[in-house]
């Protein structure tokens, strides 16, 4: 066995496999000029040398090093001569010759059968894989193993393809005689550790692994990183006046600075950190802030703690609970100020009082469906439409108030566990009838002469900001605007009442 390795005058190399395939990874043009090749006889069986290889640099000579450092297992490092290195390269040849080493199967067989021929273990593989038997193979090729031990001695097969690391050729072993006819033993590399799978533990593999994660985890650092500050550039040249901003996004800035704190930089504390919620529902945070950014009033933090933002495909995604806000920070504490005197005074701008039952009913929405999970959960019933819901409850909220609707939804939940018992049916029909048993109740208070009395707000799920901002700041109604149909007339009235 053993392989054959010389340059050729155009400065590639010309190469001889060994048995299995093994050769070195780079292949042609490392020398360049006038390099020779001059073959010499093998020295021993199953090592054969090559060279000597006359180089005319020194710059040659080290780009041979640096070869036969970087070659796969089976290139031996290299002798030099005749001369040292210090010797004047410019017009003597050197001689560099490279060996085998390291690969088992180059250097020959198995020692069990290394006194069989190429040819002879050819006839036994044959022999083999055609189910003859093991006593007559193990006697007749003379082989010292005990007969169920002969797998193991026998060479793998050399399939048509090379490792992905180190160029040699990849192998399967012989299937075991116990294993069914549609057994395949695995694909693994002749020459180092790797293996044909997805899963495979060689050192190369692990460490392409680690450096594709630490390519992706840079690359996504630098995808959060321009979307950061594409955001924030945009945010830090933003000034708003309270006329130039709506009801619905004076409501959102205020509750988010009454949730968080914000440093000389501007950049402010996480929501998760708040006592009081932002907002009844994560859908409505994230409706809110997303309007937020969108006016360029806030913007996500380049400063969040890490694990708040990440990417996903070509998107940048972030935990709204957990990321920092960046704010222009002069510009929107005096907007901030502005607001609350507004609310204090009652001097709104004009454009405002048209969409005050519009943002009471929509946080109404929100603080009803919070009610109806709510419900919901408790009884093991898990919403099937979320459009059916909203539906109902939209048009509940044009004649009731947020804790009248909240009484149609507890007796809706409990006619719905009711009837999972009673009936015996399954969960996602108790659902389906859920949204109707609270449809039912609210039709019963329409008809009847008697006045619905609402629910007070239930312990667990505690008032938002969103809500204290609206009704409390701004509208200055307080608890009515949860006690009360949206209305206009009783933001009035007690307007009115103050001044
Ligand atoms: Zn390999
Ligand atoms: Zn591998």
């Amino acid at each position: 066995m053993g392989g054959r390795l010389a340059f050729l005058p155009n400065g590639k190399y010309l190469e001889e496999q060994c048995f299995f395939g093994h050769a070195p990874r780079h292949q042609g043009n490392f020398v360049q000029g006038r390099s020779q090749a001059q073959a010499v006889p093998e020295t021993s069986p199953g090592l054969s040398l090559a060279g000597p290889v006359f180089a005319q640099t020194r710059a040659d000579i080290l780009m041979m090093f640096q070869l036969c450092l970087s070659s796969p297992n089976c290139l031996e490092t290299t002798t030099i001569g005749p001369r040292s290195m210090s010797d004047n390269l410019a017009n003597m040849g050197y001689s560099v010759i490279f060996s085998y080493r390291s690969c088992p199967m180059s250097l020959g067989f198995h020692p069990a059968i290394s006194h069989l021929s190429a040819t002879e273990v050819g006839e036994l593989v044959v022999a083999y894989n055609a189910g003859t038997s093991l006593d007559f193979l193990v006697q007749h090729f003379r082989i010292n193993v005990v007969k169920n031990r002969l797998i193991k001695v026998l060479p793998p097969t050399r399939l048509d393809q090379n490792c992905v690391w180190c160029s040699a050729s990849m192998v399967r072993d012989l299937p075991p005689r116990t294993r069914s006819i549609s057994y395949r033993s695995r694909i693994r590399c002749s020459a180092c550790s790797h293996v044909e799978s997805e899963a495979c533990v060689c050192h190369r593999c692990v460490t392409e692994l680690r450096k594709q994660a630490a390519d992706a985890k840079l690359l996504a650092l630098v995808k959060i990183g321009n979307a950061t500050t594409a955001e924030q550039i945009k945010c830090a040249s933003t000034n708003f006046a309270l006329n130039e901003i709506s009801l619905y996004q004076a409501m959102a800035l205020l509750a988010l600075f009454r949730c968080v704190s914000v440093d000389d930089m501007g950049i402010t504390t996480a929501l998760a950190a708040s006592p009081i919620p932002y907002a009844p529902t994560s859908s409505m945070e994230e409706e809110m802030l997303d309007f937020l950014r969108a006016s360029a009033l806030v913007a996500v933090s380049e400063k969040s703690p890490s694990g708040a933002i990440w990417v996903d495909g070509d998107s940048v995604l972030f935990d709204s609970q957990k990321v920092y806000w960046f704010i222009n920070k002069n510009s929107i504490r005096k907007l901030i100020q502005e607001i609350e005197i507004a609310g204090f005074t009652g001097n709104w701008p004009d454009h405002w009082i048209p969409n005050v039952e519009i943002i009471w009913r929509d946080l109404g929405l929100f603080e009803c469906r919070q009610f109806y999970d709510y419900c919901a959960a408790e009884r093991n019933l898990r919403v099937q439409s979320y459009s059916a819901v909203n539906h109902m409850l939209e048009d509940m909220l044009r004649d009731f108030s947020v804790g009248q609707i909240c009484r149609f939804i507890w007796y809706g939940a409990k006619d719905a566990a009711d009837f999972l018992v009673r009936k015996k049916v399954d969960r996602v029909h108790a659902s389906n009838y859920m949204v109707g048993a609270c449809l039912r109740s609210a039709e019963r208070s329409r008809t009847s002469t008697r006045e619905q009395v609402p629910f007070t707000r239930n312990c667990y799920l505690p008032r938002s900001m969103v809500s204290h901002v609206l009704f409390d700041v701004i509208l200055k109604i307080g608890e009515a605007g949860f006690y009360e149909p949206a209305n206009m007339k009783i933001v009035m009235d007690r307007r009115y009442c103050d001044t």
